[in-house]
């Protein structure tokens, strides 16, 4: 790669936002809300993340409070999704009320649209299919990350940079460190991967041109969406090492290799005895990465206690899911603005499920509602930064809780669980 210097600059934002997920996506709708002048850099060709190119098309949270309390950008996203008929019972979306699972099914591909059109309304100007690939950082302060796209390499030059990979990327290549596996509960969950089914009058039996025999046996869940079925597929100790390149690819293709089997199995049940394969998701279900290291790590007793920090800027209480820990049930907790600070450097937030967390606290604080809400809060943080040119740490919480809920003027839960 050439010197930084020789680079072609693409241009000079306030706040370059790297990763369209719901982070991503709440951070560039809240720093443009903010008045600032806001770039969205995102690998794929559409907005969403896991929420859309991963097939997962499920809010949850632990309590009945959704849709409200998660921040004006989570508002305005469901509002669209629901002007498309793409959420709710009326429209024949699946709501779950088991507690503590509370979920509202919705169309993936839907969310692809609202998320897109509410981002440029907001004035967000989108690149896509372009790669963070580097960070031009001097004593922690980013001047620009390098991207790659079908004009080769360019740089983006920032006030403010927010790491929404949920791979830390562009952390990572300014030097900030990384946190280490839990040490009482090393292992992630195994990744999984989304397949659509969908009913068709003239189905036959689902062709299997290759076998896989002496693979671990095809578990699956099944989702029911108004049109079709999902069908998250996974099993136990596929030895994938998806914090490495080779190891991410070897999963995705493993997956990819066997859905067919997963497809004829289904139709060997009676609920999917009419199926036919439909489409898979673009991208490998990975719940857990590359966590960032902040100012503060939040742990499971964090989260356990409910616990209240002083520079709270975003809540959670979903249940802890990880590999170790199924379902505990988790009171209110808050994640302090520390957790999105990122250690060594001066300029960049993280938000996220690469956030400063301990692997079982990210399991709770993973889902998406609640890394559009701290994608927010990184964004309100990013406008404030940049308008007074102060580092991110120097942004008072108080001023930044008080954005997010004078945003959403009607709503007493974000309010009460931000302690504003
Ligand atoms: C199988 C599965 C089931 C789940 N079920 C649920 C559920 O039911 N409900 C729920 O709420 N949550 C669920 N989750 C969790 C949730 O989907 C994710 O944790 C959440 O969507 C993460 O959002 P994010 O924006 O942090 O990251 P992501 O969605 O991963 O977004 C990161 C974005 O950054 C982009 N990016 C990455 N690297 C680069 C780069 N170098 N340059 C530019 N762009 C880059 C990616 O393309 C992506 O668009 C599930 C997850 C999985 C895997």
């Amino acid at each position: 790669m050439p010197h930084s210097g020789q680079i072609h600059k693409l241009g000079t934002y306030d706040v370059v936002v790297c990763g369209g997920g719901m982070a991503g996506v709440g951070a560039a709708c809240a720093a443009a809300r903010a008045g600032a002048h806001v770039l969205l850099v995102e690998r794929l060709e559409v907005l969403g993340g896991l929420g859309t190119s991963g097939g997962v098309g499920n809010f949850c949270f632990g309590d009945e409070t959704l849709p409200g309390g998660q921040g004006r950008v989570l508002d305005d996203i469901w509002d669209g999704l629901a002007a498309y008929r793409a959420i709710g019972e009326g429209h024949g979306w699946r709501v779950g009320r088991n507690p503590p699972f509370f979920n509202h099914t919705f169309d993936h591909n839907v969310l692809a649209i609202v998320l897109q059109e509410l981002a440029e309304a907001d004035g967000v100007e989108l690149l896509f299919a372009t790669d963070v690939i580097g960070a031009d950082a001097q004593e922690g302060h980013v001047r620009s990350a390098i991207l790659h796209n079908r004009s080769l390499c360019q740089r983006v030059e920032a006030s403010i940079f927010v790491d929404a990979t949920g791979d830390g990327i562009l952390s990572r290549h300014a030097g900030a460190p990384v946190l280490p596996p839990d040490g009482d509960h090393p292992q992630s969950i195994p990744p999984s991967h989304m397949i659509y089914v969908q009913p068709s009058e003239d189905a036959g039996p689902q062709v299997v041109r290759r076998e896989n025999p002496g693979e671990p046996v095809p578990q699956y869940s099944v989702w029911t969406e108004p049109d079709r079925v999902g069908l998250k597929m996974w099993w136990r100790d596929g030895g994938f090492d998806t914090s490495t390149g080779q190891g991410y690819s070897d999963a995705g293709r493993a997956f990819r290799r066997r859905i067919p089997e997963f497809v004829r199995h289904f139709q060997g049940t009676k609920q999917g005895q009419d199926s036919v394969f439909a489409y898979s998701a673009s991208m490998l279900g990975l719940r857990d990465s590359v966590r960032v290291e902040g100012d503060y790590v939040l742990t499971a007793d964090d989260l356990r206690s409910g616990r209240s920090f002083p520079d709270a800027v975003a809540h959670g209480c979903f249940p802890l899911d990880s590999a170790a820990i199924t379902k505990e049930a988790m009171p209110p907790y808050q994640i302090p603005y520390g957790c999105l600070c990122v250690k060594s450097l001066t300029n960049v937030l993280v938000a996220g499920r690469c956030f400063s967390a301990t692997r079982v606290a990210l399991s709770s604080a993973r889902i998406m509602v609640t890394c559009c809400l701290m994608g927010q809060a990184a964004g309100a943080a990013a406008a404030m930064a940049c308008e007074e040119r102060i580092p991110v740490r120097r942004v008072a919480p108080a001023r930044v809780r008080r954005v997010l809920a004078a945003a959403a003027s009607h709503d007493d839960v974000l309010r009460l669980r931000l302690g504003e």
